[in-house]
């Protein structure tokens, strides 16, 4: 069974060998882009979409999940060219500190008129909308990784869309309760 509870970000590289203990699955978003995301973290996430559409009429899709250290040094890199390291540190992890290689890390979008909206941009014009989303995320095991006013500690800037899978509902709904990031949760252990 892969740690769950796993740490990952700017001071904190996934370990070599993590993803021998991972189970990833390939599934299809609603535009037909395949990509692969962990089997549990997967599991949690049809739970998610089932509650959210049954109780709020909005109808959640994965966006993406696993990220090769390929792709990430690739996105890294686009950022860091246009916009310098500053930009790049801040909206892309360096290859090996996302949490984007363990398959537990989601990006979500509404599917709209068939549609899904991507941008960083145009999914934080949808904060409304991801706040009905976030404060049911602990029932199912997930977090919301990158909290507003969290920044500092995080080293992220706010997310509404990029959430992780723990395992834990209890947990989960413990950092939810006390409004903190896993970082603090972390450091308090
Ligand atoms: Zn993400």
């Amino acid at each position: 069974m892969p740690d769950y509870m796993i740490l990952i970000n700017s001071e904190n590289k996934i370990p070599e060998g993590f993803l021998d203990t991972v189970e990833l699955v390939e599934v299809e978003n609603p535009e037909g882009s395949r990509f692969c995301v962990e089997k549990k973290t997967y599991q949690a996430f049809l739970k998610l979409q089932a509650d959210i559409r049954e109780n709020h009429g909005l109808e959640i899709a994965l966006l993406n999940s696993y990220r090769t250290l390929e792709a990430q040094q690739k996105a890294f890199d686009h950022y860091f060219y246009k916009f310098g390291l500053a930009y790049a540190e801040k909206y892309a992890a360096r290859p090996g500190h996302s949490e984007h290689h363990t398959g537990f890390a989601i990006d979500v979008s509404f599917l709209r008129d068939g549609k899904l909206t991507h941008g960083a941009q145009e999914l934080l014009e949808l904060d409304d909308l991801f706040r009905i989303v976030q404060a049911k995320l602990h029932k199912y095991g997930f977090l919301l990784r990158y909290p507003k006013g969290k920044e500092e500690i995080t080293k992220i800037n706010y997310e509404p869309w990029h959430y992780r899978y723990i395992d834990s509902p209890e947990i989960a709904k413990e950092i939810w309760e006390r409004g903190i990031c896993f970082e603090e949760y972390r450091q308090q252990r």
